[in-house]
This record gives C-alpha cells, structure tokens and sequence, in this order.
C-alpha cells in the first residue's frame, strides 16, 4: 500500500500494508491521534485506497478515482460533518448516512464515510452508526476520527478496527525500559513489587531519574489517551505524582527521596 504525504508511523503502515495484502481493508477503521492533520492525511489515503481502480499499489494517485479524492472531490466518498454551532452531532445527520449507505456508489466500487469529529458522536449517534455498521452493505466502508477512544461505545470499537496516529516515537514507552516496566508494575498492582522497583532507582544519576521521569510522565499520557484501561483515574493521580517528582528532581533532590516517594505515591494510588 501507498502512503503519500504520511511520513513516520512505520508499524501503522506495514499493518495497513499487510491488510491490504491480505484480503483488503475493513470496512470500518476508528483514527485516533494528536495531531488533526496527519489523521486526516490517513483518512484521505485510506479512503482513496478503498475508491482506488488502478492496478498499481493502491492507492496509485494517478486513475481518475484516486485524482478526484486526493483532490476532495469525489463523489464516493463523504465527509459526515456535524452542524457548525452544535457541539455535537445531531442524530439526523447520522441517520441520513446510515440510510444514504444503502445507495449505490456513483462512480467508484465503493463509498466511503469519513466521520472527521468523532469525539462529538453521542451514544445514541454512536448506536445510529452501530447499526448500518453492523451489516453494511458490500460496498460501504466507514472511517472515524477520534481524539479519545474512552468516548466510544465498547460496541461500536469492536466493530472497527482502531488506529493510532502521529505519537511522537521519542515518546514511546518502549524507548526507556525502566518507564515501561513501571507501567507494568502499577496496571499489576503489586505494591511489594512497586517498592523494590524503587529501590532500583536509588542508583539513578540526577540525569538519568530526570530522563526516566519525563519518559514515564510521557507513557503516562499515553496510556490515558490510548491505553484500553477504563478507569483512566489512577493515570490522571499518577501523572500529577510524577510531574511533582519532576520539580523534586529539578530542585536537586536526591534520588533516595525521590524513589521513595515514587513507590509510596505510586502505592497510594493503587489502594
Ligand atoms: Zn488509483
């Protein structure tokens, strides 16, 4: 598969690309991110990819299908846009496109939605959506774009596959050892555990504990946001503990205090 103008995201591309290999894409993808335009430049390729006639890789970018949506023109492929003085969708607009997916394409072999606001589908929206969604017609596909997967109904996720767009690499857990294995140990719950992994710090120079913390703070975040824990609560408590050790840090304080505190707030949280 093609990915013109998205750059990064390699993990989310060989997915896609795999998919694509195998069978095609689904007919129904949830798009999380920070970052509106590379969330949209995904909706964009995934829905031209869908509408795609060349023969090349899709999407080739170059039959009509693919001209008409890189140029956001395509007859086959629409945007669902709430009303722009209600925060959130009205539930007609949904409904319009539930029953208008049971039209025929115009042009292409498909007809793609793209739900640019998800974030402002209630759930009676969401359930409106959740029928056409549960059996679409063959050609139909949906594409939603969300800031927060916790707004959605566990029913309308599992019917989509999600994806997650534009993290910063630097900020992934994966890339400081000790801030993954700390997430680990809090969604366990252990609090002996907890306590000794704090002992590990002890030894941590002033930079290193700064840099642990920052990438923990970092991980934090990124479990609130796309983690599928549903009490995002202890990572709300967890992350003003740790943006407090941060200013302990920068205040020079030792990293025995600092580990210390790390384990018993950590374990208060947990409770
Ligand atoms: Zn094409």
């Amino acid at each position: 598969m093609n990915f013109p103008g998205f750059d990064g995201n390699e993990a989310l591309k060989a997915r896609l690309s795999a998919a694509m290999a195998s069978g095609g894409l689904s007919h129904a993808y949830i798009i999380y991110g920070e970052s509106r335009g590379s969330m949209e430049k995904l909706a964009q390729i995934l829905a031209a990819a869908m509408v795609c006639s060349g023969t090349d890789e899709k999407p080739c970018t170059h039959c009509k299908d693919c001209r008409k949506a890189f140029g956001g023109i395509h007859p086959d492929i629409k945007l669902v846009l709430k009303e722009k003085d209600k925060r959130n969708y009205a539930i007609e607009i949904i409904r319009n496109m539930a029953a208008d997916a049971f039209v025929m394409p115009n042009e292409a072999e498909k007809k793609v939605y793209i739900i640019p606001e998800g974030d402002f589908l209630t759930d009676l929206c969401q359930n409106a959506a959740l029928k056409v969604l549960e059996e679409p017609p063959a050609y139909a596909s949906f594409i939603i774009l969300a800031e927060n997967p916790g707004n959605f109904l566990e029913t309308l996720r599992s019917r989509c596959i999600e994806l997650f767009v534009g993290l910063d690499d630097s900020e992934a857990p994966e890339n400081n050892s000790l801030a993954s294995d700390f997430i680990r140990i809090f969604k366990d719950g252990d609090p002996l555990e907890m306590a000794s992994f704090a002992v590990g710090l002890e030894k941590l120079g002033k930079a290193e504990l700064t840099d642990f913390l920052e990438k923990l703070y970092a991980a934090l975040v990124r479990e609130m946001r796309y983690g599928i824990a549903p009490d995002k609560e202890p990572y709300f408590k967890a992350c003003d503990l740790i943006s407090l050790l941060i200013k302990m840090a920068e205040r020079n304080v030792g990293a025995g205090a600092i580990s210390g505190a790390l384990a018993v707030g950590a374990n208060t949280i947990l409770k």
